[in-house]
C-alpha cells in the first residue's frame, strides 16, 4: 500500500472469521438485539477515554476544544440511526485494521464457544460481539471517522453484512467517529427517541460521558457513578434508587453495602441484598453476578468471580482501577486482583449482615427467610467460609416463648448454664411437629434449650458445623447423649422386669423387621415411646433429605425406646401379663408405633391409622 491511498471507493474483503460472524449476526433472530447500542456506546466511550488519555501527553491534537460526548440521533422517517462521538477517531488504516481485519477478542471467543455447541442467543446476550452486533439491526452501516491526528483525513467505511466492505474518502470536519445505520425493516423502532432513551437508561446510564439524544442539550444518562461517591454522600434513598435502575426490581433492597477503599486494592462498590430471592420476571438482570467496571468502563456485565457462589443472590456494581483495562470482557480471569476484590467484598457484605442483625432484627429475619438457604449452602460446600458464616446463622429454638423468633449460636451459648457442654438440635419437618417431639421430654424437664432445624437444607448445613466455640453440636434424639438424669416423679411406678420382657417380645412380634429392636429408656417423661437410630446407624440425619430426593428411599428400621414409667406402657404390660393373647395389644402397639413415625415425619400414609383409632376408641368407651 502506498502513502497516498486511492481517493476512489475501494472494495476490500473481510477476514474469514469476521465474514463468518457477520453471517451469523445478519441472520440472528435474537430478541434482545438492543444490546447493539450498548456495544456502540461502549466503543464510543472507549474512544473518548482514549482521547482523554492521549491529551494528557500530546498537545498537537485536532479539535482540542470539542466537548467529549456521544450524540445519538434517530430518524423515524428515513429509518436511520446515527451514533457520533468526539473520541480518538480512526485513520483509513485503522478502519481497515479495526473493522475489517482484526477479529477482536469477543468475536473469537464467540465463534469458539459456538463451535463448542453454545447457543447464539446465549452468547450474544452474555458478552455481545462488539461493533459487529450492529448487523443484527442494520441493512447497511457507514462508519465515517476523522482521527485526532492532525495530518489525518476523513474516511468512510461501508458494509452491508456481506463478504466485502467499501472504503471511500469523506467530508468530516470534526474529530471522532459517526456511525450511520440503515435499520432493517423489523428494526425500525430503534429510530424512536423513547426507545433509544429506554435502552440508554437500561444499558449505558453510568457511562461517564454525556449521551445526548437528537439535538437535546440535556444528557440522557445520569453519568454519576454512585458507587464512587464517598459513603457520607450515599443516602439510603439514593442507594435504593440506584438499585431500582440496576435491576428494575420494584421492591427496595433489604440492605446495601458500600465499599470505598484503596488498599490492598482500589475498590468502589455498591452491593445490594434484594428484597426477595426470586428474580422478578421483569428484572434487567438476566443472570447473577456483579457489574464490573474499571476506569468507568464496563468490563463484565455478570462477573461471577467477585463473590463466592453462595452469595450469588447479591446484586451490585464494583469498580476497580486495579483490574487492567486490557482485560477483555470475556476473559476476566480469577487473577490475584480479582481474588483480593472478592475477599474484600465478601468481608464487607458479611459485616453488613452482622450489623443488620444487631440493628434491625426484623429485617434480618426477612433476610434469613429469603436467603438463609444460600448461607446454609455456603456452610455445607465451602469449608473456607464456615468461620465467616457461622455468626450470621439463625435458628428457631425450644426456649420458652420463642415462637418463631430466631436465635444465633452466640445467644444460645450465652443462655447455657456452666454445666452444659453440648449444643443440642433436633431435625424435623416443621416447627409444630418438632415442638411435639418425644425427644424433647427430658430437655424440657431439665430446661435445656434445643435448636429446631426444620429446613431440608439444615442437614447439609450441619455437615459444615460440627462444633461452635468448642461446643459440639449433637442431635437431641441421639441415644448416646450424656444428659442429666431424669427426675423421677414421686408416684412413678416402673414396669417390673418380667412384665417388661414380655412386653418387648410382644412389640418385636408385632412390628417384626419394621424396627431394629426394643428397649427401655430414661429419656422420656410425658411420652410413652420414641424412635431412635439403631446403634450402628451412620448418617441417619440425611434420611430426611434422601427421602425428599430419592423416590425409592425408605428410612432404615429404627430402634423403639419405651418409657417404663409411663401409664400407657404400664397398663399395656399389665394387660399382657393378665392375658398374653389380649387382642387389643397388637392394635395399641401399631398405633404407638405409627404415632411415633408421624411425629418423626416418617409416616407415608397417616390416613390409614383412622380406622385403627376408631377401633381403639370403641374399646376405650366400652370399658368406661
Ligand atoms: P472491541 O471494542 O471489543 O475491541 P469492536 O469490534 O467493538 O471490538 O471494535 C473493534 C475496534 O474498532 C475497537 O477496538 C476500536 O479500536 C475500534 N473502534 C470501534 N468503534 C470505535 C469508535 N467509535 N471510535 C474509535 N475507534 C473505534
Amino acid at each position: 500500500m502506498t502513502d497516498a491511498p486511492a481517493s476512489t471507493p475501494e472494495s476490500i474483503g473481510f477476514r474469514a472469521e469476521i465474514r463468518q460472524l457477520l453471517n451469523i449476526l445478519v441472520h440472528s433472530l435474537y430478541t434482545d438485539r438492543e444490546i447493539f447500542l450498548r456495544e456502540l456506546i461502549s466503543n464510543a466511550s472507549d474512544a473518548l477515554n482514549r482521547y482523554q488519555f492521549t491529551a494528557l501527553t500530546q498537545h498537537d491534537l485536532r479539535d482540542a476544544e470539542a466537548e467529549l460526548a456521544i450524540r445519538i440521533t434517530g430518524d423515524t422517517a428515513a429509518h436511520t440511526l446515527t451514533i457520533a462521538d468526539s473520541g480518538v477517531g480512526m485513520t483509513r488504516e485503522e478502519l481497515i485494521e479495526n473493522l475489517g481485519t482484526i477479529a477482536h477478542s469477543g468475536a473469537a471467543t464467540f465463534l469458539k464457544s459456538l463451535e463448542e455447541g453454545q447457543k447464539v442467543a446465549d452468547l450474544i446476550g452474555q458478552f455481545g460481539v462488539g461493533f459487529y452486533a450492529v448487523f443484527m439491526v442494520a441493512d447497511e452501516v457507514r462508519v465515517t471517522s476523522l482521527s485526532y491526528r492532525p495530518e489525518a483525513t476523513a474516511w468512510t467505511w461501508i458494509a452491508s453484512g456481506g463478504e466485502n466492505y467499501t472504503l471511500e474518502p469523506a467530508e468530516k470536519a470534526e474529530r471522532g467517529t459517526r456511525i450511520e445505520i440503515k435499520l432493517k425493516d423489523d428494526a425500525h423502532d430503534f429510530a424512536e427517541a423513547w426507545r433509544l432513551r429506554e435502552i440508554i437508561h437500561k444499558h449505558s446510564d453510568f457511562v461517564s460521558f454525556p449521551i445526548y439524544l437528537g439535538d437535546e442539550a440535556q444528557a440522557v444518562n445520569r453519568q454519576t457513578a454512585l458507587w464512587r461517591e464517598p459513603g457520607s454522600k450515599i443516602t439510603a434513598e439514593a442507594a435504593a434508587d440506584f438499585y431500582k435502575q440496576l435491576t428494575l426490581d420494584f421492591n427496595p433492597p433489604l440492605t446495601y453495602a458500600h465499599l470505598n477503599t484503596d488498599a490492598p486494592v482500589q475498590i468502589s462498590a455498591l452491593l445490594f441484598v434484594p428484597g426477595s430471592a426470586e428474580r422478578g420476571m421483569f428484572s434487567l438482570r438476566k443472570d447473577h453476578g456483579l457489574k464490573l467496571y474499571s476506569r468507568k468502563v464496563l468490563i463484565q456485565e455478570y462477573a461471577k468471580d467477585l463473590l463466592p457462589n453462595y452469595l450469588r443472590f447479591v446484586e451490585g456494581v464494583v469498580e476497580s482501577e486495579d483490574v487492567p483495562l486490557s482485560v477483555s470482557r470475556e476473559t476476566v480471569q480469577t487473577t490475584r486482583v480479582m481474588e483480593r476484590i472478592k475477599n474484600a467484598l465478601t468481608h464487607k457484605l458479611l459485616d453488613t449482615l452482622k450489623e443488620l442483625a444487631v440493628k434491625d432484627a426484623e429485617t434480618y429475619a426477612k433476610f434469613w427467610k429469603q436467603f438463609g438457604p444460600f448461607i446454609k449452602e455456603g456452610m455445607a460446600t465451602d469449608p473456607t467460609a464456615r468461620e465467616k458464616l457461622t455468626p450470621v446463622l439463625r435458628f428457631y429454638s425450644s426456649r420458652p416463648g420463642a415462637g418463631e423468633a430466631l436465635t444465633s449460636l452466640a445467644e444460645y451459648v450465652g443462655r447455657m448454664d456452666a454445666t452444659q457442654r453440648t449444643i443440642y438440635y433436633l431435625l424435623g419437618d416443621d416447627l409444630k411437629s418438632v415442638a411435639h417431639s418425644p425427644h424433647l421430654d427430658l430437655f424440657r424437664q431439665q430446661n435445656l434449650e434445643v435448636l429446631y432445624l426444620v429446613d431440608p437444607l439444615d442437614s447439609f448445613m450441619l455437615t459444615g458445623l460440627p462444633t461452635y466455640e468448642g461446643y459440639e453440636l449433637k442431635s437431641a434424639d441421639d441415644p448416646s447423649l450424656d444428659l442429666p438424669r431424669r427426675e423421677a416423679s414421686p408416684e412413678a411406678e416402673v414396669v417390673p422386669d418380667a412384665e417388661f420382657d414380655a412386653l418387648t417380645a410382644r412389640f418385636k412380634e408385632q412390628l417384626g423387621d419394621r424396627i431394629a429392636g426394643v428397649r427401655a429408656t430414661d429419656r422420656l417423661v410425658d411420652n410413652a415411646l420414641r424412635l431412635v437410630a439403631p446403634d450402628d446407624a451412620k448418617g441417619h440425619e440425611m434420611d430426611r433429605v434422601r427421602r425428599l430426593l430419592e423416590k425409592d428411599f425408605t428410612v432404615p428400621p429404627k430402634m423403639v425406646e419405651l418409657n417404663r414409667q409411663h401409664p400407657l406402657i404400664r397398663n399395656l404390660a399389665g394387660r399382657l401379663a393378665a392375658n398374653p393373647a389380649d387382642p387389643l395389644a397388637g392394635e395399641v402397639i401399631e398405633q404407638l408405633f405409627e404415632s411415633a413415625l408421624l411425629v418423626e415425619g416418617l409416616l407415608p400414609n397417616p390416613a390409614a391409622m383412622v380406622g385403627r383409632i376408631q377401633k381403639l376408641m370403641e374399646a376405650a368407651t366400652r370399658a368406661g
